[in-house]
């Protein structure tokens, strides 16, 4: 049992690390010139979002390459994304509790 859960963590570590996310930008992409309000069709080129990010997403389910892909979102950007269906495919973090424990926490 033990063996197995080294060689688990052996096999983790090879993979390069994922890109963190940015703490002091929200990640999240909109529409130049529009509101979120106003999505419906992707009008415009999509500029992003240079609010202070108050919380971490993560992705419930890993993708393709087994690991999951976090981004920082600002109240705004998080509200929307709360809209959306399937929203609940995310664990948030607050950017405190990120900062303090890492990404693995
Ligand atoms: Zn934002």
């Amino acid at each position: 049992m033990v063996k197995k859960k080294q060689q688990e963590k052996r096999r983790k570590k090879k993979l390069a690390p994922l890109v963190p996310p940015d703490l002091e930008r929200c990640e999240a992409e909109r529409s130049a010139g529009h509101t979120f309000m106003t999505l419906g069709g992707r009008v415009g080129q999509m500029v992003r979002c240079d609010s202070k990010p108050i919380i971490v997403v993560t992705e419930v389910s890993p993708g393709k390459d087994g690991r999951r892909g976090s981004m920082s979102l600002c109240g705004e950007c998080l509200n929307v994304l709360l809209a959306q269906p399937g929203a609940w495919n995310f664990t948030l973090r607050t950017l405190a509790r990120y900062r303090k424990l890492g990404p693995k926490a």
